[in-house]
């Protein structure tokens, strides 16, 4: 059988450096566990308007198109702001997530043990949380026509957004959040505004739907976002899965995110429509952007791009042993109290990027000699 393809696109600032890291974690599964990718590398953001007059080339997208998977480093940077909007580096990102169609964007909000201390919430509230936030991404209200800016007979100016979604849009989503409830605590919960939107009614009566028609064994619950806002503050522990609009989602997903600490531990999977084989077009990426303050001085965390290749192993290439070993290792290395200058704490070992990703590499290693 061919090889899984997987299209590496680190990008810009600080995005080649830790896709290095992650690299050494792929090199560490192809040695060691016989795992093989076929790996093309190619230009995204502002290195590819620099060698292509445009944020992503159409060679790329082409690429991207025939991979299973895309694993993507951060855009953008201060050489780049003055550029046209059409070819920002952030274009980039966003052709990607648009021909690939990835309408489900999962954020897990995971809370390593070692770093709940240094969450701005107790201990006891975040130290084992493992939340996943699914946000529907391209509908709803930022896509919602009508829209724009317009001015009154009377002089005064009206901007209008629409927030719009269809039976299919919603139950697309709510399938890949039923699934994910599936294979992890057998409980969703669906976040809307039925009390005041009627695009949250339709919500709220499509998923419910779903989920009697295709996931009688998942605990379906729902939540108005704002109470959602505050639970997750209060006793973010009580979610497994959340599925909610692209507007909602954008918020919630930062709100829970920074309940576990800095942006350079926060992976992302956005995930497309199953094709007849059940595979689905896929991107992960870290949270972050591209760190302009930090770039090219080697102490940026590479885990947030570490942990969403453990994402890509087990969403789109089936290798859920070998997404658990890499978690495990993270875990491992900062209960050992190792910690790149962003999660630095009183008391613990400042490191490297490559030495963060040495370590990482060394527990696998130790994982597989422990069986
Ligand atoms: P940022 O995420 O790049 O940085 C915010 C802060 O977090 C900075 O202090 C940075 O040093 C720190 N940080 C981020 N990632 C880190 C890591 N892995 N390790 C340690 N510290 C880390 O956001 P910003 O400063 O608002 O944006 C910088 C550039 O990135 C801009 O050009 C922006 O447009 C772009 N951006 C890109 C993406 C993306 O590629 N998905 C996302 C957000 C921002």
């Amino acid at each position: 059988m061919a090889n899984p393809k997987l299209l590496i696109l680190a990008g810009d600032g600080l995005g080649p450096e830790v896709m290095r890291e992650a690299r050494r974690i792929l090199d560490w599964l192809h040695k060691r566990r016989g795992v093989s990718f076929d790996v093309e590398e190619d230009l995204v953001g502002g290195a590819a308007y620099d060698a292509h007059g445009v944020p992503l080339a159409d060679s790329t997208m082409a690429k991207a198109q025939a991979a299973d998977a895309v694993l993507l480093g951060a855009v953008g940077g201060p050489k780049w702001d003055s550029l046209p909007f059409a070819v920002k580096p952030e274009r980039g990102l966003l052709r990607l997530r648009k021909e690939l169609q990835l309408f489900a964007n999962l954020r897990p909000a995971l809370c390593f043990d070692a770093l709940a201390e240094a969450s701005t919430l107790k201990y006891e509230v975040v130290a084992g949380l493992d939340v996943m936030i699914v946000r529907e991404l391209t509908g709803g209200i930022y896509f919602g026509e009508p829209r724009g800016i317009e001015t009154l007979p009377d002089g005064q100016r009206r901007g209008i957004n629409t927030q719009v979604y269809t039976t299919e849009e919603i139950r697309r989503v709510g399938r890949v959040a039923f699934e994910l409830a599936r294979k992890r605590g057998g409980k969703l919960c669906s976040v809307e505004k039925a009390n005041v939107m009627e695009s949250g009614v339709l919500w709220r009566e499509e998923i419910t739907k779903l989920g009697a028609e295709e996931f009688p064994d998942i605990a379906l619950s729902h939540m108005y976002a704002d109470n959602c806002a505050m639970q997750l503050v209060r006793n973010p522990k009580q979610f497994d899965v959340i599925v909610t609009d692209n507007l909602f989602g954008d918020i919630l997903s930062d709100a829970a995110a920074m309940l576990t600490g800095s942006l350079g531990m926060l992976p992302s999977a956005s995930l497309g429509a199953a094709d007849a084989q059940g595979r689905r077009k896929a991107m992960y990426e870290p949270v972050h952007g591209s760190a302009p303050d930090i770039a090219g001085k080697g102490i940026a965390n590479p885990i947030a791009t570490i942990l969403s290749l453990a994402m890509a192993l087990r969403y789109s290439f089936d290798l859920s042993r070998e997404a658990d070993r890499i978690e495990k290792a993270v875990s491992a290395v900062l209960d050992g109290g190792l910690r790149t200058a962003d999660i630095m704490q009183p008391g613990k070992a400042r490191i490297s990027t490559s030495t963060m990703g040495d370590a990482i590499v060394r527990e696998m290693e130790q994982s597989l000699a422990a069986g």
